[in-house]
């Protein structure tokens, strides 16, 4: 193209919803970019499907078992395949200037250390790795003079209200959640929830873990985290507002009493967009907002007893540490316990709340190195296992 420059893009996570999301921008105007690397878990069909459109140096599978599937796939197309652990951390090698962290869980965490090891500009919707290990991120970037840029609404929503502002002077960061599939149900029936009820959102489309978690509140559970994080203030200053309509994703409080929102419609495809042209902001095909025929913004204060996720993030909080990646890693497991048929909703909770309890206090005490997260966040899987076998049997 005529001498325009091309960015070199990377996506991990690209099956999933924040990936085919990314996908659909970056395919929209392919001439901008050139794809090093596309990685994925399973839709291996996809995974090729999308590497072959957008022409990318290599695609990987997480699965090693899938490898002859992919390759098969791809087979003429000029793209390589390549599964497994290895393969994976061995494309986040590659030199590329934006990459978009989009795998579910801890696994985003290596990937993306290492893309910030290349100085690439880390999209982040990963909010997992902020939790399991926000200082070694944010040390990482600035070792390398790389960049990370929030995904996840709410913190694009509070990035976009600090531009030009002096962080010194928020008083108070409000994080907006739906209340997700269970907002109205009477208390005593939530122990009872299926997979199927927890699995639909009212307002968001996104994968099946994170539309559970935002049923269960452990998503803004991890946000409250990934807020202190990413962000230089207090956990006294993050507060959360239910706000059923999903239409306001943050707002930032200043010390003049001034409230600045981020009022946009629920489509991711706005906070990627903003992270994959920031500084500059570019049309995206997303849904303008008729606000009359809205017509009204409701708020109200979470119930803790609904949602205690919420004080198990400020005890994290509180506690610091590696305390953060035993709670994810927890949360993971007993969210897999969920999935599995094993545990019941509000027991979630419950096995978190455990584990942090009983953990080793040396695993969070540890110095935050990538072995260490590790090791606390095998550990935690351990201790949840053992309490979520203990109730099965
Ligand atoms: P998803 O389940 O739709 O997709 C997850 C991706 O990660 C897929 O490509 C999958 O193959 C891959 N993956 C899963 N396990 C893996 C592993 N062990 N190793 C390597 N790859 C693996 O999830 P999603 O909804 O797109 O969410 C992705 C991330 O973005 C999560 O951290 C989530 O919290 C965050 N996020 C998502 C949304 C949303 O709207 N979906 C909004 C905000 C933040
Ligand atoms: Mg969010």
């Amino acid at each position: 193209m005529g001498g325009a420059v091309t960015r070199r893009v990377s996506i991990f996570g690209a099956t999933g919803s924040i990936g085919q999301n990314t996908i659909d921008l970056i395919a929209r105007d392919s001439d901008a970019y050139d794809v090093v690397a596309l990685t994925g878990a399973s839709h291996i069909d996809r995974l090729a499907q999308d590497a072959k459109q957008l022409k990318a140096d290599v695609a990987v599978t997480a699965d090693p078992m899938r490898l002859e599937d992919l390759r098969a796939a791809l087979s003429g197309s000029g793209v390589e395949a390549a599964a497994g652990h290895d393969a994976m951390i061995e494309a986040a090698q590659r030199p590329t200037d934006w990459v978009m962290s989009a795998i579910v869980g801890a696994a985003g965490l290596e990937p993306g250390i290492c893309a910030l090891e290349q100085g690439a500009t880390l999209a982040l919707a990963n909010k997992e790795s902020l939790v399991c290990a926000g200082a070694l991120m944010l040390a990482t970037a600035k070792q390398h003079n790389a960049r990370l840029l929030p995904v996840d609404s709410e913190h694009s929503a509070v990035f976009q209200a600090l531009v030009g502002e002096d962080i010194g002077s928020v008083e108070r960061v409000i994080l907006t959640a739906s209340g997700g599939a269970f907002r109205d149900w009477p208390l005593e029936d939530l122990a009872q929830a299926t997979l199927a009820q927890a699995s639909s959102h009212p307002n968001w489309d996104m994968g099946q873990r994170i539309t559970i978690d935002s049923a269960s509140m452990f998503n803004k559970a991890l946000e409250l985290i990934e807020t202190r994080e990413y962000f230089e203030v207090s956990p006294k200053q993050i507060e959360v507002l239910v706000h059923p309509e999903s239409m306001i994703h943050a707002l930032v409080g200043f010390n003049d009493g001034a409230l600045m929102a981020h009022v946009g419609p629920p489509d991711m495809r706005h906070a990627i967009g903003y992270a994959l042209n920031w500084p500059a902001r570019r049309a995206l095909p997303v849904e303008r907002l008729d606000l009359a025929a809205i017509g009204a913004l409701t708020f109200r204060v979470p119930d803790e007893e609904r949602w205690p996720a919420l004080r198990l993030a400020r005890e994290v909080m509180e506690r610091g540490g590696l305390a953060g990646a035993v709670f994810n890693a927890a949360k993971e497991t007993a969210l897999d316990g969920f999935i599995d048929g094993h545990l019941g909703f509000t027991r979630m909770a419950e096995v978190v709340d455990e584990v942090l309890n009983t953990s080793d206090p040396s695993h969070i005490d540890a110095q935050m190195t990538l072995d260490n997260v590790q090791a606390a966040d095998h550990m935690a899987r351990q201790v949840a296992k053992n309490i979520i076998e203990q109730t099965a049997g």
